[in-house]
């Protein structure tokens, strides 16, 4: 018995298993070859089909990005569980006696897979501010009133207007208040879009107006020290949207099969 198969949070293979067939597949399971569930033939329960038209056999896993996986199904379920709970890797293999490359891969595979196409509107007060994070800078949004928020990673040395504009144009509701600091990459917004722009002077200690957001890159910063150590410059706008999801959509991180819905939805039918 590993640490793991004894965990109250930790259904078994079977439990799981189902779980995963109902997500993948919905009500029947269809061939991902010719898209007909009538020809198809269970093989081994919920683990393996057969299509006697197309003549493929297929599993849960070689349908979806799980393909080729070789950690067992109760550790890539506790592998999730960790990574939600933002354990870092180390912690992780402590638990399910993964090695650490293993670990850290699978990590990556579950933000990489996240299915992140939300459209956010934010509104009423917005707070906007960029950060440097590692050769790169990112330009932040928070709407305070509706917990939400919108970040972008932008690969320049430094940021200017039509990058701060571009944001807004996209993301900010005509009619906002836009509270920034007294940077000058900001200055003039309101000509541009239809919003009222307040600024805090920090030269002169002022640091009301962008409290919120300032606090969002402190989460920021925490989050990807604890759980990617590594992280390149290229990686960082996958991390950031994670984190992003994170703050805004929390029901892909309350359990694992949160997760698995939302990255093994709608399986791509390879017609
Ligand atoms: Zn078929």
């Amino acid at each position: 018995m590993t640490f793991v198969s004894s965990l109250s949070q930790i259904p078994d293979e079977k439990q799981i298993r189902k779980e995963l067939k109902k997500i993948i597949f919905g009500k029947r399971v269809k061939c991902p070859c010719c898209g007909r569930a009538m020809h198809v033939q269970q093989l081994k329960k919920n683990k393996l089909w057969r299509c006697r038209k197309c003549r493929n056999r297929f599993s849960l896993t070689s349908v979806t990005w799980l393909k080729g996986m070789k950690i067992s199904i109760v550790d890539l379920y506790a592998l999730i569980w960790c990574w939600q709970k933002k354990m870092n890797v180390q912690q992780a293999c402590n638990l399910t006696e993964l090695s650490i490359p293993t670990a850290r891969r699978y990590y990556e595979l579950f933000r990489d897979n996240l299915k992140l196409d939300f459209d956010v509107i934010l509104e009423d007060k917005v707070q906007m501010d960029e950060a440097f994070v590692k050769k790169a800078f990112i330009m932040g949004m928070k709407d305070i009133k509706h917990k939400r928020i919108k970040l972008q990673v932008v690969m320049k040395k430094a940021p200017d207007k039509h990058d701060a504009m571009e944001l807004i144009y996209q993301y900010v509701k005509p009619g906002s208040t836009l509270q920034t600091d007294g940077g000058s990459i900001y200055s003039g917004c309101e000509n541009w879009w239809p919003l009222t722009h307040k600024r805090d002077i920090h030269k002169k200690f002022e640091f009301g107006l962008t409290s919120e957001i300032e606090g969002i890159w402190a989460n920021l910063r925490t989050f990807i020290r604890r759980m990617y150590h590594h992280v390149t410059v290229e990686k960082l706008p996958k991390i950031v949207a994670e984190f992003e999801a994170r703050f805004m959509h929390k029901e892909i991180f309350d359990n694992p099969l949160g997760f698995l819905k939302n990255s093994l939805s709608c399986v791509r039918l390879a017609l």
